[in-house]
């Protein structure tokens, strides 16, 4: 059987080939293309051989810690902290000792990130103790992923240790969750004025978001210059507001890796995906996040003990699809 697409989808993938980054309507033509159509494996190869090329084979293990479960004011529909939820009802906060356990086991399991993830209202202050603890224990570089914080906030983030921090415009913020994007997007640009890199994703993914909403978020983390920027789908734990909805296949959330791998162009470092799986490892993705800790998509406290893949298992599934763990990872050189 012949090998053709439609010259309108080959010019696009040309395009992303060429590393020029794409429109938000050449993100939908992309999104709207029929899963196991010979269009989506174009695109998926398109987005494969980019990713490869430009970050050299490297697979990169960012190592999730939640440093607190409580059930948290901010209600984000699609959370499994959210207080309404009712899965948390009291407080966890992981200890110093916990928290650093986990990092020195990361370390040594050559994690090449460590993200410390909190809930809305965690203290800073907090934050800031045990990123300074960390900086001196271990070498792995920190992320923070917390609140919209200010310029004041960004450099004590800096002066903590850390190197950059996660932040993402959610889907549906302001109709799931009470913050504003406005309010999102300055946080973005605290972080670029201050000097630390911004980590994004596409998220969280369900089968009731537009396509024009997704290839927003797409474009949009590549105008604000993301060192990565992929696609993480939304999980439904028991009791989701969401169970009606169901959420999107590992499959279907590989075809939109591959559309923000292009979107993205010349501008990321990596490519992340989340929950771990190997169908985006062949559609431009190279970046887990194994984790412990509180998790937005867990019941568990600690999901290392639930949904959280371990580095481990994160480290073989990039051996089985040809990514190298063990190469080191250039993302934080400056
Ligand atoms: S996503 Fe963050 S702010 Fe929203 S409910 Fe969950 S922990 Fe709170």
């Amino acid at each position: 059987m012949a090998w053709r697409i439609s010259p309108k989808i080959e010019d696009i993938l040309k395009k992303g080939e060429g590393l020029e980054g794409l429109s938000d309507e050449e993100a939908v033509a992309l999104l709207s293309l029929e899963l196991h159509s010979k269009e989506v494996y174009a695109l998926m190869e398109t987005a494969n051989a980019v990713s490869r090329e430009q970050f050299n084979g490297k697979g990169e293990n960012h190592f999730h810690i939640g440093l607190n479960a409580e059930p948290c004011p901010f209600n984000c529909r699609f959370c499994s902290l959210a207080k309404e939820i009712g899965i948390f009802t009291s407080n966890v906060e992981f200890t110093r000792e916990e928290v650093v356990t986990w990092a020195r086991m990361a370390e040594s399991q050559h994690a090449d990130a460590l993200n410390l993830m909190t809930t809305g209202t965690y203290g800073f202050n907090r934050l800031l103790e045990i990123g300074s603890v960390l900086n001196k224990d271990v070498s792995t570089p920190l992320v923070a992923n917390t609140r919209d914080i200010s310029h004041r906030e960004g450099e004590a983030l800096l002066k903590a240790g850390f190197v950059g921090a996660y932040h993402a415009v959610r889907l549906g913020e302001g109709r799931d969750t009470p913050f504003k994007i406005e309010k999102r997007i300055r946080t973005i640009t605290v972080l670029k004025d201050v000097g630390l890199l911004w980590m994004n994703c596409v998220e969280p993914v369900g089968p009731e978001h537009d396509f024009r909403e997704i290839a927003y978020l797409m474009v949009l983390a590549r105008q604000y210059g993301a060192t990565y920027s992929g696609v993480m789908r939304r999980i439904n734990f028991p009791g989701s507001p969401f169970e009606k909805e169901g959420m999107i296949s590992e499959l279907e959330m590989a075809r939109m890796v591959a559309v923000s791998r292009l979107v993205m162009g010349d501008v990321p470092r990596a490519h992340c995906t989340h929950e771990p799986h190997s169908a985006s490892l062949l559609a431009g993705a190279n970046l887990f996040f194994p984790e412990v800790g509180a998790s937005p998509r867990d019941g568990r406290a600690d999901t290392g003990e639930g949904r959280g893949k371990s580095l481990a298992a994160c480290r073989q599934m990039f051996i089985e699809m040809g990514w190298d763990p063990d190469l080191p990872s250039k993302l934080f050189c400056r």
